[in-house]
């Protein structure tokens, strides 16, 4: 069997709102219900006291004239002498001793019966210095049924009173939540490409579907870049498999040994391009995916001069520009050989003469600079050669060889760690890259 908890959850809103207003409108109502009725016995009392009193006042001043006391309409004023017995004649009333005291130090009493008698006195001294007690009372008719029937009929109001707060609430809510419904069949039938309508008034609903407007198009965005991506990747991958093929086919139809060395060679270059096309598709998925190795700090300053080495050529002067210290870097060892194999490597193939890496170190970041002499980068350009696939040229000559997510990779990397990639004009008159990475305390 499930738990209330759980069935409560499965309830629908509107359900949920419209009970928890009944229940409290119910119980809210009930305790007034409740203390209306223990109120109006004591107001009745109090109003019948007030009658007692000015009846028990006019006979003590009769009595201390030495007159006979009057009996006002529907009341009993009796003169007792100090112990509870009548002086004036008539029958004792119903008042035992404690009663009797009571009365004397002032206060009132309801002696029971049916109906019960509520009585007021006084000691008042006769012209002849006797000392009498002056009684007034009353018998409270119909007061028990008075006070039964007004809390039946409190609670009564109270039943409809829920009732009529469970209704309107059920209305009121389902009226709020229209909208909502119109917003779920929109979601329905919504297109690719479309947006919810959104709701005419300026409330909390509108902003959800504004907010989910905005989801829609980033995820629209993120689709398309996708899209792009894959009909990009489709169409590199096309190149030099075509370029293979038809290598192959030559080699094949024309098996001449002078020219099979050449062909070999073709399609080896051929194939290598392919490879780093996959290892660089490889790479981006995996980092796509979320796979994102912990952080281990970096010394930059000994990487850079490591990757000068690998990549140094006859033709250039590449040389490293670094403060005597070290600089870390939090990111992994092979995530910094990548980048900085990366921009080295172009910016050795577009150098005309020399290639200067820069590092530095600050308190919370670490950078590294890479600048040539080459032709440099457009302004236009700049922004979007960090994209996948992206070339200044549409230059995919054999000798360029660049596959176009070399800094797709670099920034990616780079920005997964928490830093940033950007390029701007060189000093030295070609392209700058610049790359920082937060910094990392040293091993
Ligand atoms: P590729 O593998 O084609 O070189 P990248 O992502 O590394 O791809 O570079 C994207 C484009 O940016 C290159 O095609 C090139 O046009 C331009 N580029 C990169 N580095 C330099 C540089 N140092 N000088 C001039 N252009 C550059």
């Amino acid at each position: 069997m499930r738990s209330l908890p759980a069935l409560w959850s499965r309830c629908s809103l509107r359900f949920r709102i419209t009970t928890l207003a009944t229940v409290v409108t119910l119980a809210v109502l009930l305790a007034l219900a409740g203390l209306g009725g223990r109120l109006l016995g004591p107001l009745l009392t109090q109003s019948v006291d007030e009658e007692l009193a000015v009846a028990r006042a006019g006979a003590v001043a009769e009595v201390e004239r030495g007159e006979p006391v009057g009996n006002p309409a529907g009341l009993r004023v009796r003169v007792l002498d100090t112990a509870g017995r009548p002086t004036d004649g008539g029958r004792p009333p119903a008042l035992d001793d404690p009663a009797v005291r009571t009365l004397k130090s002032g206060l009132p009493v309801s002696m029971p019966g049916d109906p019960p008698v509520r009585w007021h006195g006084t000691v008042a001294t006769a012209p002849d210095g006797a000392q009498r007690l002056v009684v007034a009372g009353t018998g409270l008719v119909g007061f028990a049924a008075v006070v039964h029937d007004a809390s039946r009929w409190l609670l009564g109001i109270a039943g409809l009173g829920a009732v009529t707060a469970g209704l309107t609430t059920w209305f009121a809510v389902g009226f709020a939540l229209r909208p909502v419904s119109r917003m779920r069949r929109a979601l329905r039938t919504l297109g690719p490409g479309e947006r919810l309508p959104l709701p005419p008034s300026e409330d909390e609903l509108r902003a959800l579907a504004d907010e989910f407007n905005g989801l829609l198009a980033r995820q629209r965005e993120a689709t398309d870049k996708l899209q792009r991506f894959t009909g990009d990747a489709a169409h590199e991958l096309r190149s030099p498999v075509t370029s293979i093929r038809a290598q192959a086919e030559v080699a094949v139809t024309n098996p001449d040994p002078d020219t099979s060395q050449d062909v070999l060679t073709d399609v080896l270059t051929e194939s290598e391009r392919l490879s780093a096309l996959l290892d660089g598709l490889l790479a981006l998925a995996r980092s796509d995916a979320g796979e994102r190795p912990a952080a281990t700090p970096v010394e930059l300053v000994s990487e850079s001069r490591a990757a000068v080495r690998r990549c140094s050529t006859e033709s250039l002067l590449v040389r490293v520009s670094a403060p005597a210290g070290e600089v870390w870097a939090g990111a992994t060892h092979a995530e910094v050989e990548l980048v900085l194999d990366n921009l080295l490597r172009n910016a050795c193939r577009y150098a005309d003469a020399q290639v200067v890496l820069s590092v530095l170190g600050a308190r919370s970041w670490a950078r590294v600079v890479v600048d040539d002499d080459g032709p440099g980068i457009p302004a236009e350009h700049r922004e979007r050669v960090f994209d996948r696939f992206y070339r200044v040229t549409d230059d995919r000559a054999r000798t360029s060889g660049g596959s176009g997510l070399g800094l797709a990779l670099v920034a990616e990397l780079v920005r997964r760690r928490g830093g940033r990639v950007a390029t701007g004009d060189s000093p030295d008159g070609g392209a700058r890259f610049v790359v920082v990475w937060p910094a990392a305390e040293p091993v």
